[in-house]
């Protein structure tokens, strides 16, 4: 019996470890919690975490703009484009799935008529048109600065950010970052010049990078100057000494101060009151219906392999995504256990998991749409049906423009909550938990990434002639 529970330690260690670094960091927490730390030392405890955040956002960028690059040049035009259809077809249908869920869990609960509004202050008008917030949100598509682009990072306080519709919506790290590799990608689609240039988290988890060989003209011009412009000094750096190898010891113990540390932050539990335990309860009991059952039916069914199978390879990326509530931060982990765990072809997942990160948000549309009506709810709105249909595009496309960065939904809402005239300062109702049910819809968003990209594999199997790794997707029937 030693001798096989030393075998599952040693084949899980990391997934072991990090299961006890949250358990660790919820206990730390609370225990802390009774000693009435201060800010400041709040602050300096909360450290490591902040160590852990910035190092996996370190490694979004190379992995996003080099696995989409070589993704993409190593699929030749036509089984790109069929793989891209499908690959986006099925994220906005999962998506608007989600959305459905939502709106039925909340118009059944009715979470909001548990709730009387505590102030009657009017909280006034909405601050942005939803002809403003979808103008917005399609405007950021197209920055007029790339290189700015690329670097511009969203601000995660909420609230001002609500106030400033400008600068609100749509653009992040991962977001610009991957459009733009797309555009590379497909600009060198006929050839095979860029495939030497990537990243690879394989088993040893060393980051295999090469700089980019000679390669079209007008990937050269371009594609160098987003390289060096977003890698920059720090390239060499951060690729050969802090590699995911440091990364992959160090995040267990980063992991018991970023979650203790938001405990610390929180606010008192017992303050929420009923309203927003039922609010919250509706959000929680929709993501288990489509993250548990719905998204892994679906895999079922289309793959016909075990979805259980599957979600444990997962596990570990599904725990970070619980610890960091941030999809784009756990992409490097997701990547890898699909790849090491899953051992999907790292063709596809080079393709479909980045863009699944960038668009497809099942957990943060559900939440999206739940809050919206919640909201109305609280305020005695009733709504119709066409303002609910509203509601359901506006939630799936504000999850497509949220970052796949803690509480970007909340800031992505403005768009769903202008769109049938609610009142966007409510927005401020919900904010107390919403530190929690970010964690968990961040979970789903990681879910369904994944999933797609094992039933992409599945779907595609068929398409591409089955070659050892490196060597270019192609179409059989070429
Ligand atoms: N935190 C979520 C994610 O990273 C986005 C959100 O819903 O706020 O996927």
């Amino acid at each position: 019996v030693w001798v096989r529970v030393k075998g599952v330690c040693k084949q899980n260690g990391l997934l072991i470890l990090s299961v006890l670094a949250v358990v660790i960091g919820c206990l730390l927490g609370f225990f802390l919690r009774s000693k009435n730390l201060s800010e400041q030392e709040v602050k300096y405890f909360q450290f490591p975490g902040e160590l852990l955040m910035r190092m996996l956002k370190m490694l979004i960028l190379p992995l996003v703009v080099s696995s989409l690059m070589s993704g993409l040049a190593a699929l030749d035009a036509k089984c790109s484009s069929r793989l891209g259809l499908i690959t986006v077809s099925y994220y906005l249908w999962t998506t608007f799935l989600a959305v459905v869920v939502g709106i039925v869990m909340v118009l059944i609960i009715h979470p909001g008529g548990m709730a009387q509004k505590e102030d009657s202050e009017d909280s006034g008008k909405p601050i942005m048109s939803s002809a403003d917030a979808l103008l917005d949100l399609i405007r950021n598509m197209f920055p007029a600065n790339l290189v700015q682009a690329t670097f511009q990072q969203y601000r995660t306080n909420s609230v001002p950010i609500m106030k400033t519709p400008k600068t609100t919506v749509a653009t992040s790290l991962t977001e610009t970052t991957t459009r733009r590799a797309l555009i590379y990608g497909i600009q060198d689609d006929n050839g095979t010049d860029i495939q030497n240039f990537q990243l690879d988290l394989t088993p040893p988890p060393d980051v295999v990078m090469r700089t980019l060989p000679g390669t079209s003209e007008g990937m050269n011009v371009l594609g160098i100057v987003i390289f060096s412009a977003t890698m920059g000094e720090n390239a060499g750096y951060f690729v050969n000494i802090l590699t995911p190898r440091l990364l992959c010891r160090y995040f267990p113990f980063g992991i018991v101060f970023l979650v203790a540390g938001k405990i610390l932050e929180m606010s008192d539990p017992s303050a929420m009151g009923k309203k927003l335990g039922f609010y919250a309860i509706t959000v929680v009991m929709g993501l288990i219906l489509h993250g548990l059952f719905i998204l892994p039916s679906m895999y079922f069914f289309i793959t016909k392999k075990s979805p259980i199978v599957y979600i444990r390879g997962i596990l570990q990326a599904l725990l970070i995504s619980l610890a960091t509530s941030s999809s784009s931060a756990t992409l490097p982990i997701t990547f890898k256990c699909l790849l090491e765990n899953n051992h999907i072809d790292r063709r596809i997942i080079r393709f479909v998991l980045p863009v699944g990160a960038t668009i497809n948000m099942d957990g943060t549309a559900l939440y999206e749409a739940v809050a919206a009506i919640f909201i109305a709810q609280v305020n005695n709105y009733e709504l119709d049906f066409g303002q609910i249909i509203t509601i359901s595009i506006t939630a799936t496309a504000a999850s497509i423009g949220a970052a796949g960065i803690p509480q970007a939904g909340l800031v992505t809402m403005v768009i769903v909550l202008t769109s049938v005239g609610l009142p966007t300062d409510d927005i401020t109702l919900i904010i107390a938990v919403d530190w929690a049910l970010d964690r968990f819809r961040t979970m789903v968003n990681v879910m369904g990434d994944a999933l797609a990209t094992g039933i992409m594999a599945h779907i595609c199997r068929k398409d591409f002639i089955k070659e050892g790794d490196g060597v270019p997707l192609i179409c059989e029937t070429k």
